[in-house]
């Protein structure tokens, strides 16, 4: 008999939710995760949830724990030197709201907390998995724990390590010769909810409502980010006016910065014998749009669902992956092509292809269908 019938790989808010997911299933559920307890994952990336995504995590009964969230009423699109420009509404797309920002570190406790407080699940912090391999009826696990070394096996093993280790199949990668510049900035106008994203030659730039504050991920070139980083906060402020505009009016203040690498790694297959990926484990995408972390959620959601269903017997054998691979293959795959393809469309300073992105923002601001089928997608994924 192996030791559990799911073991999760990763406790980052992917892995987390699926055990979230799979608590009320009665199963033998194991959560290995690398950093020890208590300590805080010190991550500054703002992330922007989805409509979808509260949905979920209030069926986990921990949205009211993740409060005060900031809503996002309206997001701006523009591109920078160009014409056409698109503004999509909660209002108009009957929603409470567009997305919802908070950061990273704390979606990662509330959720670990919320696991803690459930007990559904074995949860070893200080566990830093190291191998992986797959046995007929179930698949095994390595990984050290204070100085020991040990093995675990499990019916299916879920991988959602954030991509850190040995992938589960081969992977495509992409690199988009692009970095991510996360800071916290104000400006001298309220931000009203808004969100902006505003597409440049080096790459988008998105300022998210936070709180009273802006939250910034500023994509370009990876040596220009490093720079941006490192200049004086006068300067920075200098620099990312004249990229954004005079939208928000004056920018007066920046945080700390850091800096993200940034490419496209999509595993082939999301599912071999007894080992499944999820989350960044099975798709790395650009922070575009902030697709991501939301896409990871429903496929936790979604891995939780078809194992609850199958029979004991039945978990992380061929015929429970094929109905996993089915269920996913639509939202993966749309989640991929729309983030790679605007990363790829806009970035660059081709005039033709710039007039052709100014008439397409327009003919979708002009065309409130086109506007909800784009909402609905980012909100609820290819179900929606
Ligand atoms: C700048 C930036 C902004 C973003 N903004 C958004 C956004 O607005 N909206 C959105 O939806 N997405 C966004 N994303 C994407 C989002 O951050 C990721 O999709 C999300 O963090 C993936 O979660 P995960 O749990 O799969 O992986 P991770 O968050 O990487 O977590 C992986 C976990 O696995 C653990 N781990 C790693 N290796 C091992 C091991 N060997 N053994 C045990 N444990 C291990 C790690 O300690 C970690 O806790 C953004 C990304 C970036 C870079």
């Amino acid at each position: 008999m192996p030791d559990y019938d799911v073991l999760i790989v990763g406790g980052g808010p992917v892995g987390a939710a699926l055990a979230l997911a799979l608590r009320d299933g009665g199963l033998a559920v194991g959560l290995l995760e690398a950093r020890g307890p208590g300590v805080a994952q010190a991550d500054p990336r703002p992330i922007a949830l989805s409509h979808g995504s509260r949905l979920i995590l209030e069926r986990f009964g921990i949205w009211e724990a993740l409060q005060p969230v900031t809503p996002i009423v309206r997001i701006h699109v523009s591109q920078r030197g160009g014409f056409g420009r698109v503004e999509l509404d909660a209002t108009e797309a009957r929603l409470p709201a567009l997305g919802y920002v908070l950061d990273y570190t704390r979606l990662a406790e509330t959720l670990a907390q919320a696991l803690d407080r459930a007990g559904a699940c074995d949860y070893l912090t200080g566990a830093a998995v190291t191998g992986l391999a797959s046995e007929p009826g179930a698949a095994s696990v390595r990984f050290n724990r204070g100085g020991d070394v040990r093995r675990a096996t499990a019916r299916l093993v879920a991988v959602a390590d954030g991509g850190a280790m040995a992938a589960v199949t081969e992977v495509r990668i992409r690199d988009y010769r692009q970095a991510a510049v996360i800071a916290r900035v104000a400006s001298g106008l309220p931000h009203r909810n808004v969100a902006f994203e505003r597409f440049t030659p080096d790459g988008p730039l998105a300022v998210l409502p936070s709180a009273e504050a802006l939250a910034l991920v500023w994509t370009t070139a990876p040596e220009h980010a490093q720079r941006l980083c490192a200049l004086p906060e006068a300067e920075f402020l200098q620099r990312l006016q004249h990229a954004f505009g005079q939208r928000l009016g004056a920018f007066t203040s920046a945080g700390a910065r850091a800096c993200f690498p940034l490419a496209l790694r999509v595993a082939t297959d999301i599912a071999a014998p007894r080992v499944v990926a999820v989350g960044n484990a099975a798709q790395m995408l650009h922070p575009v749009a902030g697709q991501g972390l939301n896409l990871g959620l429903r496929d936790a959601w979604e891995l939780g669902g078809v194992t609850k269903e199958c029979g004991r017997d039945e978990i992380g054998g061929p015929a429970m992956l094929a109905a996993y691979r089915a269920r996913r293959r639509l939202d993966r795959g749309g989640g991929v092509w729309f983030t790679d393809a605007l990363v790829r469309l806009f970035s660059n300073d081709i005039a033709p292809l710039r007039i052709a992105r100014g008439l397409g923002l327009a003919l979708l601001g002009a065309a409130p269908p086109a506007k909800d089928f784009v909402v609905r997608r980012m909100t609820f994924g290819a179900r929606g």
